[in-house]
């Protein structure tokens, strides 16, 4: 059998901090009537893993995609990787998550074996007046101000606040510390990785147990990056603007993700190199390998290596993030 391109089921997520809002953006209906935080969207985790959503795989795990078709998934990569190597998410965060960070992989002591640091970004797709993004330090901020802060609330005071608007690219490297919340909805890249220490969160106290959520204050303080970094909110720079406007917003060296915006026919996807699409709005169809494959907003699709590069044609204005992991 030959792979082609793969569209996976959302995998809902409890979060004390989420909302309904996901409902608007994705087809899947929400289950039961609490608060979701996240929909997973593509996630190679042994405890939740992305089933295939169309065609002859239907029902297949990511996981085992992964071993039976490693090398038409993967392509070139397919040597370096044996799961897939970045979760995706939308985040409907109502009110504030924690004020956290995650170890960079130069911190292996504080990495469980089998994990990885955790680099991260968001697109933000809605945002509101309540909304904001806390994204790394003010500068001169110490680890004992910080400690301080979390004695008398006030940590917010240390950190970059950015006023999100839909389209904001914001850029999380492992050691920033970053939260967000207020009625936002973002799209998030990041490092197949698990690993959060939370600093504060804000009195919260989970309805299901009763209790607060509990903090890694020493582990959290020791994965934070101190010197200037490269977080925060990115300027999108412009690629091309002929047949679909096409601008990079993120290129690290664990994922780049591309935005694309038009209403004539693009290409999409690349040779011997896998692709991820996610439509945040409007709709079309790919063509690859003489098929026509429906893409609504709202979905995620990995275009496998050996389907290489196809034309997506647009049923009106479309908006769509293309994401590729570095060779
Ligand atoms: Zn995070």
């Amino acid at each position: 059998m030959s792979i082609y391109p793969l569209r996976f089921e959302p995998i809902y997520q409890y979060r004390l901090w989420g909302g309904r809002r996901l409902s608007g953006l994705l087809s899947a209906p929400l289950p039961g009537d609490g608060p979701i935080g996240e929909a997973w969207l593509l996630s190679d985790r042994d405890d939740h893993q992305s089933r295939v959503a169309n065609g002859p795989l239907r029902g297949q795990t990511i996981g085992e995609l992964m071993e039976e078709f490693r090398g038409q998934l993967m392509g070139k990569l397919a040597p370096r990787f044996h799961r897939f190597p970045l979760l995706l998410k939308f985040l409907d965060a109502r009110e504030m998550l924690s004020v956290q960070v995650h170890p960079s992989d130069a911190h292996p002591d504080l990495i469980p074996a089998g994990e990885t640091g955790k680099t991260e970004a968001w697109v933000v797709i809605e945002a509101g007046n309540r909304s904001r993004i806390y994204a790394g330090l003010k500068p001169g901020t110490t680890a004992s101000d910080l400690r301080h802060s979390l004695v008398d609330g006030t940590i917010a005071n240390h950190l970059v606040n950015i006023v999100p608007k839909p389209g904001n690219g914001v850029f999380i490297p492992a050691g920033t510390v970053h939260t967000l919340g207020g009625g936002v909805v973002v799209f998030e890249v990041q490092q197949n990785s698990d690993v959060t220490f939370r600093l504060y969160d804000w009195g919260h106290v989970d309805a299901k147990t009763g209790e607060p959520r509990p903090l890694q204050i020493d582990q959290a303080l020791a994965s934070v990056d101190f010197a200037d970094s490269n977080g925060g909110l990115v300027t999108p720079s412009v690629m091309t603007t002929t047949l679909v406007e096409r601008e990079r917003l993120f290129d690290c060296e664990h994922f780049l993700l591309w935005r694309l915006r038009g209403e004539s026919p693009f290409n999409v996807g690349a040779a011997e190199m896998p692709r991820v699409l996610v439509c945040i709005g409007g709709s079309g169809w790919l063509e690859s390998a003489g098929s026509a494959y429906g893409i609504e907003k709202g979905e995620v699709w990995l275009l496998p290596a050996a389907a290489g590069a196809c034309v997506f044609h647009p049923n009106s204005a479309v908006s769509m993030l293309e994401i590729a992991i570095p060779e």
